[in-house]
């Protein structure tokens, strides 16, 4: 995959994660793709989606470090602070 085709590709919008195949979508609550969130934020519909932003931020910071995405958890936390309420799930 190229970086534009990377670019392009629709991300989750509660965690950031880009979404490769449809596979990774989210599900509405009648089981249909919801391409606005991945499988792991939104596996039974928007309405069930649980956890908070700061959850949210700890958990991706730590997938995130272990991928090498950032030096440590302390720079991906701050990064992620920044990054993740501009997505449509936190904004309010
Ligand atoms: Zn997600």
């Amino acid at each position: 995959m190229t970086r534009e085709e990377y670019m392009k590709l629709p991300i989750c919008q509660s965690c950031g994660m880009p979404m490769q195949s449809p596979e990774q979508y989210g599900k509405h609550a009648d089981g249909s793709a919801n391409p606005e969130y991945c499988i792991y934020c939104c596996p039974e519909g928007e309405e069930k989606m649980q956890g908070t932003l700061e959850e949210m931020i700890e958990t991706c910071a730590r997938i995130e470090t272990k991928m090498g995405l950032h030096p440590d958890e302390a720079t991906a936390k701050e990064k992620l602070a920044a990054y993740l309420p501009t997505l449509r799930r936190w904004k309010k």
